[in-house]
């Protein structure tokens, strides 16, 4: 029973090779992928999939990025997102409020400051603090992106008492990393793994029951340039085995109770 907390299965390019992907996934013991909406449309395509695929678990989201886009337009920022939805933050938000029954978890949602400026972070807190107190409430996990904003992320969600957290790609301090599992929460290492020392560092040194698997699809294959899929993550397992000098079927079978722990149902 593997499992992917954080694909965009809703990505453009991954849309159209729908079924060949889940039939790889499927063939490579996956048996949920959690695909994460980044904005009102995103989150609805999510929805929609998840009809198709039950082994898709639809997250709904608000990407903090997405959260802050009419203002940073308004400032003459390019950001690249071609579908984007010039929706106002609140407006996104309170669409996850309203879809909140339908959401497996929440996420992605965040803090992000190396596309938004300063004066900005403000109110991207405010969606974000809005997003993970309705998490709370609904008894739903989270799923975290956090880009150059890390502790102030982590300040919030103890300030909120958040405990069902998942970091995905963290790219923060290990020593960080290692503070942020010690509060409760897990971290998904991603696909990417044999290239990168951080996550490497992670896999070493965090307490094993704190460990997810994720990929960030489209983004962060194993190969660079290549376009990563769900079915990459039983490469990330064998991995994590190896590191760990443990049976990979045991590992596995630790990594499916660390998913059960966080969404409270099994992978
Ligand atoms: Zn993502």
């Amino acid at each position: 029973m593997l499992f992917d907390v954080h694909a965009h299965l809703t990505h453009p390019e991954l849309r159209a090779r729908e079924a060949e992907l889940l039939a790889r996934a499927g063939a490579a013991g996956v048996t949920s992928i959690v695909s994460n909406g980044l904005n009102p449309a995103d989150n609805l395509a999510v929805l929609e999939l998840a009809r198709r695929a039950p082994q898709v678990r639809p997250a709904l989201g608000l990407y903090p990025v997405d959260a802050i886009l009419p203002e940073m337009v308004a400032l003459g920022i390019d950001y690249p997102r071609d579908e984007a939805e010039l929706l106002p933050g609140e407006e996104a938000v309170e669409w996850v409020v309203r879809h909140v029954d339908q959401a497996f978890a929440i996420g992605e949602i965040g803090l992000d400051g190396y596309w938004v400026p300063e004066e900005l972070w403000g109110k991207q807190e405010r969606h974000f603090r809005a997003l993970v107190r309705l998490a709370i409430e609904a008894d739903k996990a989270m799923i975290l992106h956090t880009r150059k904003r890390e502790r102030r992320a982590l300040e919030i969600l103890l300030e909120e008492g958040a405990k069902r957290v998942d970091w995905h790609c963290f790219g923060g301090k290990v020593k960080l990393a290692r503070q942020i599992a010690e509060a409760g929460h897990w971290l998904s290492i991603p696909a990417n793994v044999a290239r990168s020392q951080s996550f490497q560092r992670m896999v070493e040194t965090l307490p094993r029951d704190k460990i997810l698997l994720e990929t960030d699809c489209p983004y962060l294959g194993p190969e660079r340039g290549e376009l990563n899929e769900p079915a990459n993550v039983a490469g990330t397992a064998a991995f994590i085995a190896q590191t760990w000098r443990e049976p990979l079927p045991l590992v596995r079978e630790r990594l499916a109770e660390n998913y059960t722990a966080l969404f409270g149902t099994p992978p």
